[in-house]
């Protein structure tokens, strides 16, 4: 049995190699401040982005990685430019590849023994996978990957060996309020719920009429977690806890009825752990994914994170309410695609993505977003997820189909 030691941040004797999937993103960045703060424990080998050229180049100038991809190949054309118009003294030895066949290249190369994957969205899941399959030690942040693919997927980590750890905030506190060798047993260990924490988002209280009105700005504005565009307006719709659920579901095997979702609007308790004999137990931080990622790039150790400690004096108080599934109804949504099972949650995730990136391009009210997501969903006949092939060619449909809900709900 592994055990959680508290070590000191002393750096490890082998540095751990690593990749970074979404280096540009939100979680990629918090991913690199931590890796700054350990220099003799970390080497960067790969990072990639989707089109963010400049950003990435500017990555590449400090952490000197072997690889750059990008998945985008002008984008990839603009880095080797900017690399290569360097002072020769500052210009980083890194090749440049693009596409997807250059994220999962570097996804799977055996130099790196830990990746990163923060890419945002369906796009991640092919990278991602290539990891699991080379047996890497994952560190999820992109939720979506394993909410599209979750048999398939868990399968490919038991088959590869590879050592899956949980980045988001929730996953990971129940990740850290788990024995280490029953995660995927909560029987065994005694758990009988788990009780999965959510803000609430930017629209807590806003009515029903008020979301009708809601701005892109505004469900981009959340009160606790600065994060992406398309997560935070996840966490807008309570979609985001939809996917979260599901993604708990694989992770820790087990299934909806054991979950419940509790509003906690302060994001002090990342999520807990309900055991048979009454315990409750809880991981408490400040609202910074940090704490998490590094949590996963030295588990079991502890690192320094750079988090600002918990001050619960001047917090005060915490609150709990249950969600509303009336006027938040993506949750329930998600959770139907769970129990419907094959390629419905894939089509969940399609349609979702459709639909937010409507809302961010003013094209979609906020409103509508559940009723394109129900709507593909009605209309996208399940078949059983037995290979990739057909998660993608669902995935493909299902966009189209949510792309024609949302031509008939604004003509
Ligand atoms: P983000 O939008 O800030 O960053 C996304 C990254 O993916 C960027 O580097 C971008 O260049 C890259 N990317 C975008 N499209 C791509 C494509 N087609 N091909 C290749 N790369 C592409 O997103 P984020 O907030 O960092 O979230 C990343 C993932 O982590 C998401 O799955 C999200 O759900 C999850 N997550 C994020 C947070 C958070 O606090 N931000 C918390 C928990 C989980
Ligand atoms: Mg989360």
């Amino acid at each position: 049995m592994s055990s959680v030691s508290l070590a000191s941040s002393a750096a490890a004797s082998v540095p751990r190699t690593l990749t970074v999937l979404g280096a540009t993103g939100s979680i990629g960045m918090s991913t690199l401040d931590v890796v700054r703060r350990h220099p003799g424990r970390f080497r960067v080998y790969a990072l990639t982005a989707g089109s963010r050229a400049r950003e990435l180049a500017a990555l590449c100038q400090e952490f000197r990685p072997a690889f750059a991809v990008m998945a985008d190949p002008d984008a990839a054309a603009e880095l080797r430019h900017l690399l290569a118009a360097l002072p020769a003294a500052e210009r980083p030895a890194t090749e440049v590849l693009s596409g997807e066949r250059g994220l999962c290249a570097v996804a799977a190369d055996p130099a790196a023994d830990t990746v990163m994957a923060a890419i945002v969205g369906a796009a991640g899941l092919s990278p991602t996978l290539a990891a699991v399959r080379a047996g890497k030690r994952v560190l999820l942040a992109n939720k979506e990957a394993l909410v599209m693919s979750g048999r398939l997927f868990m399968d490919a980590v038991v088959a590869s060996g590879a050592e899956l750890l949980p980045i988001d905030s929730e996953h990971n506190a129940i990740f850290q309020c788990l024995p280490p060798e029953r995660v995927r047993n909560l029987p065994g260990a005694g758990v009988t719920r788990i009780l999965l924490t959510a803000s609430g988002g930017p629209f807590r209280e806003h009515s029903a009429e008020q979301l009708r009105s809601v701005s892109p700005a505004e469900a981009c504005r959340h009160p606790n977690w600065s994060m992406g565009q398309k997560i935070s307006v996840d966490s807008a719709t309570l979609m985001n806890k939809g996917l979260e659920m599901i993604e708990a579901c694989w992770l820790f095997n087990t299934t909806p009825d054991r979950i419940e979702v509790h509003v906690h609007p302060e994001s002090i308790i990342h999520s807990m752990v309900e055991y048979v004999d009454g315990s409750v137990l809880a991981q408490l931080g400040s609202p910074d994914m940090r704490t998490p990622i590094a949590n996963g790039l030295a588990w079991p150790e502890r690192i320094d994170a750079g988090v600002a400690p918990l001050d619960l004096f001047s917090l005060g108080r915490m609150h709990f309410e249950r969600p509303d599934h009336e006027r938040f109804p993506c949750l329930r949504l998600a959770a139907l695609a769970f129990e419907t099972g094959g390629t419905a949650p894939a089509v969940l995730n399609a349609a979702n993505e459709v639909a937010v990136e409507a809302f961010l391009e003013g094209r979609l009210g906020f409103a509508d977003i559940p009723v394109v997501i129900e709507q593909t969903l009605a209309k996208t006949p399940v078949l059983p997820a037995d290979d990739f092939a057909t998660i993608f060619a669902k995935d493909a449909e299902a966009r189209r189909r949510a792309r024609e809900q949302i031509e008939r709900l604004t003509v």
